[in-house]
């Protein structure tokens, strides 16, 4: 299962979680710490072409 970085755009907290694709597509991450969902993705090792983007 991946692992993805997020970053908070409401509280700046970063954070990691592991989904699986479906869950990552589904878009439903929220910041652990404020649950805000204004999260941002924060890749820097992985490549990930997203043809969705909501
Ligand atoms: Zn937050």
């Amino acid at each position: 299962m991946p692992v993805y970085e997020f970053k908070c755009k409401k509280c700046g907290n970063r954070f990691e979680l592991a989904e699986s694709i479906s869950q990552h597509d589904k878009h439903k991450e929220k910041c652990p710490e404020c649950g805000s969902k204004s999260i941002q993705n924060v890749v820097s090792t992985v490549s990930v072409k997203t043809a969705k983007k909501s």
